[in-house]
């Protein structure tokens, strides 16, 4: 459902990424791993086109996307941030409900709807008269899944979605991931959530210095890593 080809993006003279080939299956569970600055968010992001690449193809659900296409096939890539970057003046319900009446032009009363049953799923039923800030960090997140689920996307790409979160709440939001994990959706998940990656992943991406310099499935990745940066990078996260 995703396809990058010989992915090159450029800050100015700086290449954060060096030519990368990623392809991810429909319903597949991706999970990038690497060294800080190795080019994992921005991978992320020229998918969806919050980066936009400067050369290499990147097909998502069979559309091509970026350098000057303006695709609606975007709309079926939901987003989970770091920062939650929800909308303070708004209740939990009315954040998740926002987008179907904007981008799918549901009314109000059947995006609210939706909202609720989703916000069920996530476990913040008795909080969606609340505002973002009366929530915990945990909560907040939770919130961010479901407003990503609300879309109905058929790719759900996260950054690092419990790296700001206090370490109590990290497992909660890992939870409703994995339980979303066997829904079917395709997730492309950056992390450093090790436990995570060895649990839920169908495959694990290993990058540095703007490459992917190893990739397989979990077990071949943790048990028996072959590239030495791999190697060195486990020995210090794990
Ligand atoms: P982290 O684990 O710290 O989040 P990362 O693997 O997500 O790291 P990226 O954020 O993708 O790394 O950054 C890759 C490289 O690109 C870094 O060297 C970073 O400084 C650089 N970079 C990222 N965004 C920009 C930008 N907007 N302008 C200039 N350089 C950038
Ligand atoms: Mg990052």
């Amino acid at each position: 459902i995703i396809e990058m080809k010989n992915v090159v993006k450029s800050f100015g003279v700086f290449k954060a990424l060096h030519g990368v080939d990623l392809r991810v299956g429909e319903g597949e569970i991706v999970v990038v791993i690497g060294p800080s600055g190795s080019g994992k968010s921005t991978l992320i992001r020229c998918i969806n086109q919050l980066e936009e690449h400067n050369d290499g193809e990147i097909i998502v659900d069979g559309a091509e996307v970026g350098r000057g296409r303006k695709s609606t096939v975007l709309t079926e890539v939901g987003m989970v941030f770091q920062s939650f970057n929800l909308f303070p003046h708004m209740t939990v319900l009315r954040n998740v409900a926002l987008g179907p009446v904007r981008v799918r032009g549901l009314s109000w009363g059947a995006a609210e709807e939706r909202a609720q049953r989703l916000l069920t799923r996530v476990g913040l039923e008795d909080h969606v008269e609340k505002y973002p800030a009366q929530l915990s960090g945990g909560q907040q997140q939770r919130v961010g899944i479901a407003r990503a689920l609300a879309m109905e996307p058929k790719v759900l790409l996260f950054d690092e979605p419990t790296s700001a979160l206090d370490p109590e709440m990290v497992g909660e939001v890992l939870d409703v991931m994995q339980q979303l994990a066997k829904t079917g959706v395709t997730m492309v998940v950056v992390t450093h959530e090790m436990g995570f990656a060895r649990k839920v992943a169908d495959r694990v991406v290993f990058m540095d210095g703007g490459r992917i310099v190893e990739e397989g499935p979990p077990d071949e990745i943790f048990n028996s890593p072959r590239d030495p940066r791999l190697r060195s990078f486990l020995q210090a996260v794990l």
